[in-house]
């Protein structure tokens, strides 16, 4: 059987020079590929009491929500400004160059839920810290936090520091 880094696709170069991007759609269009992405990430969560899942916009999505499936819990999205149709929170963050900006639906999360963030990858940790302000803002408790994979060098962690943080595939 492969492992689950063997289904991922190392681009250089893309989408600037000099960044070498993970490529998630070559494990997507792989069955067995898929199959062990989703239950590899469940794994890390076998023990967790966890009343909801949170996928980050877009590809917290693809992994967060068949797990929700799975587990029969609810799946709320993160959504880039904008996109949420009823009463939002939002927190903007630091991108490379410039800003961003993500949003919640106020009444998503309540009050004293436990809360497991899914997220294809982490880089530098900007988007899950600002994912983390949402949730804790409307008073739900982040249990665990969630990656495919983790590029380790970019020290993403420290930004999460205090939190139980887990990924399935780590590149130094
Ligand atoms: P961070 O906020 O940690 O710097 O960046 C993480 C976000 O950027 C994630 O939402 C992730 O989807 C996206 N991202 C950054 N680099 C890559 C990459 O090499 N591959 C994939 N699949 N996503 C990336």
């Amino acid at each position: 059987m492969k492992k689950i880094e063997e289904y991922v696709r190392s681009i250089p170069d893309f989408p600037e020079p000099g960044i070498i991007f993970r490529d998630i759609t070559s494990i997507l269009q792989d069955a067995d590929g898929l199959h062990l992405a989703i239950d590899s990430l469940q794994d890390l969560i076998k023990d967790v009491d966890v009343d909801v899942i949170v996928g980050a916009e877009s590809r917290g999505f693809i992994f967060g929500m068949p797990m929700a499936y799975n587990l029969h819990k609810p799946f709320v999205p993160v959504r880039k400004k904008g996109k949420l149709p009823c009463e939002t929170i939002s927190q903007s963050y630091d991108l490379e160059y410039g800003q961003a900006e993500i949003e919640i639906h106020k009444d998503a999360i309540k009050p004293g839920q436990k809360v497991v963030i899914v997220d294809d990858l982490i880089a530098t940790g900007g988007t899950m810290e600002a994912a983390v302000k949402l949730i804790e803002e409307l008073g739900g408790e982040v249990v665990k936090i969630l990656f495919l994979m983790e590029l380790a060098g970019l020290k993403g962690r420290e930004k999460l520091k205090g939190y139980d943080v887990a990924s399935v595939i780590r590149y130094e």
